[in-house]
C-alpha cells in the first residue's frame, strides 16, 4: 500500500508538471550521425521550438492503471496525409486549415503523437491517460517541410502546423513520420535534401522509405522491388539518417510475396523493416496484441465524411473512437508495463505477457 501511494504521488506530480515548458531532452530520437554530406545552415536555437521530449515515465500499479482507464490493447489511429494545399486539386489533398483543425482537435481529445517507428517498436512512451496517434506524410512533398529565410519551418507546411499546434497545446508532442521518394520535400539538390532530413531527424521526426520512384510494387520482380527500396536506403544513409525501420507501400499495394518488402538486398546493400504500412481504412490494432502484424499495418486517410470517406477516413474514425473510448488505446504512462482491463488479458501477444499489468 505504501509503495502504491508513493507511485500515485509521483504520478500526480508528473501529470501536474506536464504543461510547463522546458521539458527534458528528447529520448528515443535518432541522431543524424556524421553528416559528411554537407554542413547545416544557420538553423535557429532549438529552444525556440517546442521539444519532442516527454516527462519522465512512471511506474504504473494496477490501481493507477484503473484510475487513468489505461487500455494498452486498444486501437491507435495512424493518420495518412498527402499534399497540403490552399486550393485542393485532388480528393486526398488537405488545406492547411483542415490539417491544423484536425491536429488541434487531436490535441484537445488527448492524443499525443508518436512516430511510425516508435509505434512499430512498441515504444509508446506517452503520459498516463493520453492516447497515441501516428501522423504520417507520404511522398515527401514540398508542402511537408520547408524553412523560411529565418531558418524556421514555413507556416503552412506540415512541420510548421505541427509546431503551431504544439505551441498552443504543450502536451502535443511535435513528431511525425515522413515517407519519402527520390526527391525529398521537392528539393532539387542533394545538399538541400540532406539538410532537410538532418533538420527533421535531429528534432525527433522520422524520415523513412516510400520507394525510389513510387511504382506499383505488385507489378515488379523481387529484384526490382529490392532496387526500389535500396536506392532510398542509400540516399538516406548518405544523409546520415538511415537505415529506415519503416516502409509505406506506394498506393498501399502489397506484392503477393509479402517478404519482398520486409527484408532483402540489392547490389550488395541490405534493407530490413520493422513496420510495413498500408494505405488502410481503419485504426491499427495495438502493437502489443496477438492480432498485430508488423508486415501490414493499417492507416486512415485524413479526410472529411463525403463520398468514399463516408466511413473510411479520419473524421469518421476519430468520431468513432471518441464514442468508443473502451476500444481506444489509453496509456498508463509506464513504457515498461502493458496495462489493460483484466478481461483483455487474452488479447496480448504471448511474447509480451511478462509485461502485462492487468486490473
Ligand atoms: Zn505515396
Amino acid at each position: 500500500m505504501v509503495a502504491n501511494a508513493v507511485v500515485l504521488v509521483v504520478a500526480i506530480g508528473v501529470l501536474l508538471i506536464l504543461p510547463t515548458p522546458g521539458e527534458p531532452p528528447a529520448r528515443n530520437i535518432s541522431t543524424s550521425g556524421d553528416p559528411g554530406v554537407v554542413k547545416g545552415p544557420a538553423t535557429p536555437p532549438k529552444a525556440e521550438l517546442p521539444s519532442a521530449g516527454l516527462p519522465e515515465p512512471i511506474v504504473a500499479t494496477p490501481e493507477f492503471a484503473r484510475q487513468v482507464k489505461a487500455n494498452e490493447a486498444g486501437m491507435v489511429p495512424v493518420l495518412m496525409y498527402h499534399r497540403i494545399m490552399k486550393k485542393r486539386l485532388a480528393s486526398i489533398d488537405r488545406t492547411p486549415d483542415q490539417v491544423r483543425g484536425e491536429m488541434e482537435k487531436l490535441a484537445r481529445d488527448g492524443y499525443v503523437p508518436i512516430t511510425a517507428r516508435e509505434f512499430a517498436a512498441g515504444r509508446i512512451d506517452i503520459p498516463a491517460g493520453k492516447h497515441p496517434v501516428v501522423l504520417t506524410f507520404d511522398d515527401g512533398h514540398a508542402s511537408h517541410f520547408a524553412l523560411d529565410d529565418a531558418g524556421m519551418p514555413v507556416k503552412d507546411t506540415a512541420v510548421g502546423i505541427i509546431y503551431q499546434v504544439a505551441q498552443k497545446y504543450p502536451d502535443f508532442r511535435p513528431v511525425a513520420t515522413f515517407w519519402v521518394n527520390r526527391q525529398p520535400f521537392g528539393l532539387q539538390s542533394r545538399a538541400d535534401q540532406a539538410r532537410a532530413v538532418q533538420w527533421l531527424t535531429s528534432r525527433g521526426f522520422e524520415v523513412a522509405n516510400h520507394t525510389w520512384s513510387h511504382p506499383y510494387l505488385p507489378g515488379l520482380s523481387r529484384k526490382r522491388i529490392a532496387e526500389q527500396l535500396v536506392r532510398v536506403e542509400r540516399m538516406l544513409g548518405a544523409f546520415g539518417s538511415g537505415p529506415s525501420e519503416t516502409l509505406a507501400l506506394p498506393f498501399g499495394a502489397m506484392p503477393r510475396a509479402r517478404s519482398t518488402v520486409q527484408r532483402g538486398k540489392w547490389d550488395g546493400t541490405p534493407f530490413a523493416f520493422k513496420g510495413v504500412f498500408l494505405a488502410g481504412a481503419q485504426p491499427s490494432v495495438s502493437p502489443f496484441t496477438e492480432d498485430y502484424d508488423w508486415r501490414s499495418i493499417q492507416r486512415i486517410q485524413s479526410n472529411g465524411k463525403k463520398g468514399e470517406c463516408r466511413k473510411w477516413c479520419s473524421q469518421y474514425w476519430l468520431e468513432w473512437l471518441n464514442k468508443h473510448p473502451d476500444q481506444r488505446y489509453t496509456a498508463d504512462g509506464d513504457p515498461e508495463r502493458i496495462s489493460i482491463p483484466g478481461k483483455l488479458r487474452g488479447n496480448i501477444s504471448s511474447k509480451r505477457r511478462q509485461q502485462v499489468n492487468a486490473y
